[in-house]
């Protein structure tokens, strides 16, 4: 039965609430699935391709760890920044990987990469600081930069710069305020890739104006052609960068709950504090299992992303058949961006269309904010059978559109 709200009732509540609530966004790729998951229950056969996680198994050594680890005690609280062994392995790592000279001072290993954003956020922005973030992007960058009563600057993503920025609107969106530049590349939901001269675009802008940028690196190791250039990997820019990383898609670890941050000293001591005012510590069990997957899951790594160079090849061609539909072919993460404007609906009408009428369940682009109107988010972590089958059900649904 549907719940009525009163509206006196829900007044009264509101007034016992505090305000930044009404400020706080979410992520809707979860209500899609909930939507998807009432259909399912009520006998229609949905197609899953909403949500943004690998959908190959953890690899079994990286289990096995955590088993062991379980057995052998790691069951406790530990220090809020991490066990050392991890982080002295992630310092390295991120050493390695990005070019950089870091120690096991700089790492805060989290519950999931996303209390980076969260303690960050919380820990710079005061309120009227400006933020300039990626739009359309990762929908929890403006929901906490609206919470913590900052100001969000979007800074538009364009299908005509492969969905990278135009210089020019990055440097017009700087002011006195700005206090923080988000990036993310490889990036979410666009699978667009900044190039070195763009990094190095906001690297100058961020020394002059003496600016922090995060730096979401989530699915740095998902790439297809080109590369990844850590901003942090620029002269000057390393102690005013935040890297964001995690587990979850590197890894297909999304329910383990195990991300990090590379913090500069400035930030360290404050976000680590967050943890213990937070979460304590993160399961140290998980924490184990990730040693290992840093230390032995090349192989699989290396096969999981070919796996998606595959299908996004797949449905890069099979969307582009389709009369009205165009998509660009991404250079990282596991999403594409097909431009549906020919159709002249909107986004968020189209995505529920295909998810009622085809039984497939995408996003709208604008579950990424404004500028992602005129497109769909459809993740491609899917079989290559399903993924056939889904695009098979778009086609006839938009025939007669
Ligand atoms: N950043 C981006 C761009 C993402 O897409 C996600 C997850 O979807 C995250 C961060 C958070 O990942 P997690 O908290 O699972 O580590």
């Amino acid at each position: 039965m549907r719940h009525e709200v009163n509206p006196a009732q829900e007044e009264e509540n509101g007034l016992k609430l505090a305000k930044r609530l009404t400020r706080l966004g979410t992520e809707t790729a979860f209500d899609v699935l909930v939507k998807a998951k009432a259909l399912e229950a009520a006998g229609k056969e949905i197609i899953h391709l909403e949500i943004g996680e690998p959908d190959f198994p953890t690899p079994i050594n990286v289990i096995r760890a955590a088993t062991e680890a379980l057995q052998s005690g790691y069951t406790h609280y530990c220090a809020p920044a991490g066990l050392q062994e991890l982080r002295e392995s992630l310092a390295s790592e991120v050493s390695h990987t990005r070019g950089v000279q870091i120690s096991s001072d700089w790492i805060v290993v989290t519950p999931g990469a996303k209390p980076i954003m969260f303690y960050l956020i919380l820990a710079l922005v005061e309120e009227g600081d400006e933020v300039i973030y990626p739009n359309p992007g990762f929908p929890i960058y403006e929901s906490m930069i609206n919470f913590v009563g900052g100001t969000p600057i979007a800074l538009p993503l364009r299908e005509e710069y492969q969905f990278r920025f135009d210089v020019k609107d990055l440097i017009a969106r700087v002011t006195a305020r700005t206090k923080l530049i988000i990036i993310n590349s490889p990036q979410n939901p666009t699978g667009g890739l900044l190039t070195r001269s763009d990094i190095e675009a906001i690297a100058e802008i961020a020394i002059q104006r003496d600016i922090t940028v995060l730096s979401d690196e989530i699915y740095s190791r998902i790439i297809y052609e080109g590369s990844h250039t850590s901003i942090a990997s620029l002269p000057g820019m390393l102690e005013r960068t935040v890297i964001l990383d995690g587990f979850s898609k590197t890894y297909a670890m999304t329910g383990w709950r195990l991300g990090f941050g590379v913090l500069p000293p400035f930030l360290h001591g404050h976000i680590s504090k967050l943890v213990t005012n937070s979460v304590s510590c993160t399961a140290p069990f998980a924490q184990r299992a990730g040693l290992e997957a840093l230390a032995n899951t090349r192989s699989d790594v290396s096969s999981m992303v070919d796996e998606f160079r595959r299908r996004r090849d797949f449905v890069v061609q099979k969307l582009n058949d389709i009369p009205g539909i165009r998509c660009l072919s991404p250079a990282g993460a596991f999403y594409v961006f097909p431009n549906i404007k020919s159709f002249g609906r909107q986004s968020s009408e189209f995505a529920d269309y295909l998810l009622n009428e085809a039984g497939v369940a995408v996003l709208s682009g604008t579950s990424f904010g404004e500028y992602g109107e005129g497109y769909l988010r459809i993740s491609y972590a899917n079989s290559i059978e399903n993924l056939d089958k889904a695009i098979h059900r778009i086609r006839e649904a938009t025939a007669g559109l």
